[in-house]
């Protein structure tokens, strides 16, 4: 499991900081979500039913 989040120091203003935030549905851009509470860090898009998660994978250097 990725815990990039879990490591980055400060409050955290959601219960779940592993889960990333996003604003609208990758597949339907729909800004209907909700945390889905089955899959500890997935979302729940309430108009196309999909359930989906964002991963983290690094970063990409500055300047390219
Ligand atoms: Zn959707």
């Amino acid at each position: 499991m990725d815990d990039t989040n879990s490591r980055i120091p400060g409050k955290t203003a959601h219960p779940n900081p592993r889960r990333a935030t996003v604003m609208n549905c990758p597949y339907c851009t729909s800004e209907n979500l909700f945390p889905d509470m089955e899959t500890d860090n997935a979302w729940q898009c309430r108009d196309c039913c999909r359930v989906f998660s964002v991963k983290l994978h690094g970063h990409i250097d500055r300047g390219v």
